[in-house]
C-alpha cells in the first residue's frame, strides 16, 4: 500500500525534491558510508579521499576524541585509551565481556546484569557512546560531501546480533543524531546490492570473509522477503591469518626464529606478508624482501599456504546449509563479502564448492553499505514508484496469555515487519478494574512452553460486568522487530503500554528448537488447549453462579432448590481436575440443567426492574 504524501500546513509539499539518506556499514574494523546519487550508488571519502574510516576511536586526556586512522595508528602506543573493535562489546552484558574481555587492553567497570563501560582518561564511555562516535564522524563526512543534512540512515548489523545488540545500535545512532530509516542484516544489504531482491525466489549464501571474522548466512528470497534460514561462521578466522601463515613461512625460508624479533620487527613482518598477501591478488608472484633476506613467493604457492583456512570457512558453510536444511545444489547464489573475497583462491574455492559462480564484482568492502544505501534511497521516499521493500520477517510468534495458561498468537511467525496487529478481549470477573498483560514468544500452546518477554497492567478499568469492557491488545513491530505491546480499554481510553527490549535475544539455534519442539508436541499441545479452555468455562460458570448466589440466591430460591444446586456445584468444582474435555462439557450442560430455572426468575426480574423505570441498558 502506497502511503500518500503529506505536508504541514503552510509548506510546501515539494514533491520532486530529493531526500538525503544514506547506507552506513558500521563494522568491527571499518566502517563506510554510501549514498545514491542518480544512477549510482558512490561510498563517501572523507576530505582526504579515504572511503574506508577505521572503527577506532581514541579519547585524550584533554577530552579530545579522535576517530578513525589516526586513531588507530596509537592503538600500540596507548591501547587503554583507543578503543577497536567496539562492535564486539555492543549490547553485551558484563558477564559476555568478562569472556571476551580477557583478551581486550580495557579496564572495564559496571554491575553484572548491565552493559559495562569502558573507563579511559577522558571518562567511562559505554560501548553505545563510542560507535555514536565513529558514526557521528561518517555523518559529519557525508553531509560535508552532499552538502546538506542528512534526513535518514539505514545502519547494517550482523545477521546474528540478538535484540540487545540491535537496540544498543539503534541507541548509538540516535544519540550521533541520526534519523535511522532501519537497522538491516548485513548479508541482506549485499544481497539488495547485487540486485537479488529484484530477482528470482531462492537461496542465496552471503560470504563474508573480513580481517578477522568469517560470516556465513544463508537467506530465502520469497515474494521480495528475505529471511535468515541460518548463520554461522568463525569469529577467528580472517585475513589476519592468512597474513600470519605468509609471514611464518617468510621466516622459515630466511631461517628465522620469531623469538629473535623485536615487536618492531614483527610488526614489519605482519605488514609485508598483507601486501604480499594484497599484490598476490593481481599477480601470479611477487619479490618480497625482508631484513637480509630476497625470495619469492608465487600465487601457486600462497595458494597452497591458505588452503588450510578457506577449507576452514567451507567447513562452516556445509555447518549453514545443513542448519538450514537444505543441499547444496539449492543454493543459486553466492555474494562476497569482505576484504579476503579479493584471494582468486577463495573465489575459486567457494565457486567449486557451491557450483556457482561467486557475485564479486562488487567492491566487497562496500558493498553491505551500497545495499543499505540502495535501501535507504527507498525508504526516504526518492523511488515513490518502488513498492516498499519489506525485508524482514519475524522468527517466532507473538502473543498474550488467556485465561488458563493458554497462549494466544497475536502476530503469527514469519510475518513481515513493520507489522501493527490488534485483537480485542473482555475481562473475566464483575468489576473487574485491572488487568495483567503477559507477552510471549513461541509456537506452542501453554505459556510455560513459551518464552516471557514482559508483563505489564492495565488499570483504571470502569467496573462492569465479566465480558462487557473492550480491551483492545495493539502489538506494534517496527522495521527493526523492536515490539511495542499496548493495551487499551476504549470506553475510559485508559491504556498502558510496555516496549520489549530483552536483554539477551534468541540464537538462531534456539529459534530452531523452539519450532522443533512445537512440531513434535503439536498434537498434544491442541489436545491441552482443548482441555485447558473447558476448564476455563467450567470457573467462568462456576464464578457467575457464585455471584448470583450472593446477589439474590436468599431470595429467588427454596431451600430445597438452594441444596440441588449447591450439589451440583460440587459435582462441577470436582470436575475440574478431570482429564476429559468432554465429561467437562457434560457437567456443565448438566449443572446448567440443574440451575435453568433460577436463570429464568432472574431474568424476570431484571425485565420487571427495567420496566418499572430503570432503563433497559443498566440492566
Ligand atoms: P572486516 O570485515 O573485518 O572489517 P574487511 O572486510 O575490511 O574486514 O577485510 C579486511 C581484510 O581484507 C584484511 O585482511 C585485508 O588484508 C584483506 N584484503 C584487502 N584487500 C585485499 C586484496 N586485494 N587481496 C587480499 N586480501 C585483501
Ligand atoms: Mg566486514
Amino acid at each position: 500500500m502506497a502511503l500518500l504524501q503529506i505536508s504541514e500546513p503552510g509548506q510546501s509539499p515539494a514533491p520532486h525534491q530529493r531526500r538525503h539518506a544514506v547506507g552506513i556499514d558500521l563494522g568491527t574494523t571499518n566502517s563506510i558510508v554510501a549514498t545514491v546519487k542518480g544512477a549510482m550508488v558512490e561510498a563517501l571519502p572523507d576530505v582526504d579521499g579515504q572511503c574506508l574510516l577505521p572503527s577506532v576511536v581514541r579519547y585524550l586526556p584533554n577530552k579530545e576524541v579522535v576517530v578513525g586512522t589516526l586513531a588507530k595508528q596509537a592503538a600500540a602506543e596507548d591501547p587503554a585509551n583507543t578503543i577497536i573493535s567496539v562492535k564486539r562489546i555492543m549490547g553485551r552484558g558484563k558477564e559476555d565481556i568478562d569472556y571476551i574481555g580477557n583478551q581486550l587492553p580495557y579496564d572495564f567497570i559496571g554491575e553484572d546484569g548491565q552493559m559495562p563501560k569502558i573507563r579511559t582518561v577522558a571518562g567511562d564511555k559505554s560501548p553505545v557512546e563510542i560507535s555514536a562516535t565513529i558514526l557521528n564522524s561518517l555523518v559529519n563526512r557525508a553531509e560535508l560531501s552532499l552538502g546538506a543534512q542528512l534526513d535518514g540512515a539505514v545502519i547494517t548489523v550482523p545477521a546474528y546480533f540478538d535484540e540487545a545488540q540491535r537496540e544498543a545500535t539503534k541507541t548509538a545512532a540516535q544519540l550521533a543524531g541520526i534519523n535511522v530509516l532501519r537497522l538491516l542484516n548485513e548479508p541482506t544489504a549485499a544481497a539488495v546490492a547485487y540486485g537479488l531482491d529484484e530477482g528470482e525466489e531462492g537461496i542465496i549464501a552471503v560470504f563474508d570473509l573480513g580481517g578477522g571474522t568469517f560470516d556465513i548466512s544463508i537467506l530465502e528470497l520469497s515474494a521480495g522477503v528475505f529471511e535468515v534460514l541460518a548463520t554461522g561462521g568463525d569469529s577467528a578466522l580472517g585475513g589476519d591469518d592468512f597474513d600470519r601463515l605468509i609471514a611464518q613461512w617468510i621466516m622459515q625460508q630466511a631461517g628465522i626464529i620469531d623469538s629473535n624479533l623485536s615487536r618492531q620487527q614483527v610488526r614489519e613482518l605482519m605488514q609485508t606478508a598483507c601486501s604480499v598477501k594484497e599484490k598476490l591478488s593481481d599477480s601470479d608472484s611477487v619479490d618480497i624482501s625482508f631484513e637480509n633476506w630476497q625470495g619469492v613467493l608465487s600465487r601457486d604457492l600462497l595458494n597452497t599456504i591458505v588452503d588450510p583456512l578457506i577449507e576452514r570457512a567451507l567447513r562452516s558453510c556445509r555447518r549453514a546449509v545443513r542448519d538450514a536444511k537444505l543441499e547444496l545444489d539449492q543454493v543459486k547464489n553466492v555474494v562476497m563479502v569482505g576484504g579476503s573475497t579479493r584471494v582468486p583462491r577463495v573465489r575459486t574455492r567457494v565457486g567449486e564448492y557451491f557450483k556457482t559462480t561467486p557475485l564479486v564484482h562488487i567492491d566487497p568492502d562496500r558493498v553491505v553499505a551500497i545495499g543499505a544505501a540502495i535501501q535507504a534511497d527507498v525508504l526516504i521516499g526518492n523511488k515513490p514508484d518502488t513498492e516498499m521493500l519489506l525485508l524482514d520477517v519475524i522468527p517466532l510468534s507473538l502473543g498474550i496469555e488467556t485465561m488458563g495458561g493458554l497462549v494466544e498468537k497475536i502476530v503469527p511467525r514469519n510475518t513481515t515487519i513493520p507489522v501493527a496487529k490488534a485483537q480485542e478481549f473482555t475481562t473475566y470477573k464483575d468489576g473487574q478494574v485491572a488487568m495483567a498483560i503477559h507477552v510471549l514468544q513461541g509456537e506452542r500452546e501453554l505459556v510455560s512452553d513459551c518464552r516471557s518477554l514482559a508483563r505489564f497492567e492495565l488499570r483504571g478499568i470502569p467496573a462492569m460486568v465479566a465480558g462487557a469492557a473492550h480491551i483492545r491488545v495493539t502489538f506494534q513491530i517496527d522495521a527493526d522487530g523492536l515490539l511495542q505491546v499496548t493495551a487499551k480499554e476504549t470506553s475510559s481510553g485508559v491504556e498502558a503500554s510496555v516496549e520489549v527490549k530483552p536483554s539477551y535475544g534468541l540464537s538462531d539455534d534456539d529459534i530452531a528448537s523452539m519450532l522443533a519442539d512445537s512440531f513434535d508436541h503439536a498434537s498434544e499441545d491442541k489436545q491441552a488447549r482443548v482441555l485447558q479452555e473447558k476448564r476455563v468455562e467450567l470457573d467462568r460458570v462456576l464464578e457467575s453462579i457464585n455471584t448470583a448466589l450472593a446477589a439474590d440466591g436468599d431470595k429467588l430460591l427454596t431451600t430445597e432448590e438452594r441444596a440441588e444446586i449447591d450439589q451440583a456445584m460440587a459435582a462441577l468444582v470436582s470436575l475440574r481436575s478431570a482429564e476429559e474435555p468432554k465429561l467437562i462439557d457434560a457437567g456443565i450442560e448438566k449443572f446448567m440443567a440443574v440451575s435453568e430455572d433460577y436463570a429464568m426468575r432472574r431474568m424476570d426480574v431484571a425485565i420487571k426492574d427495567a420496566l418499572q423505570g430503570r432503563s433497559i441498558d443498566e440492566v
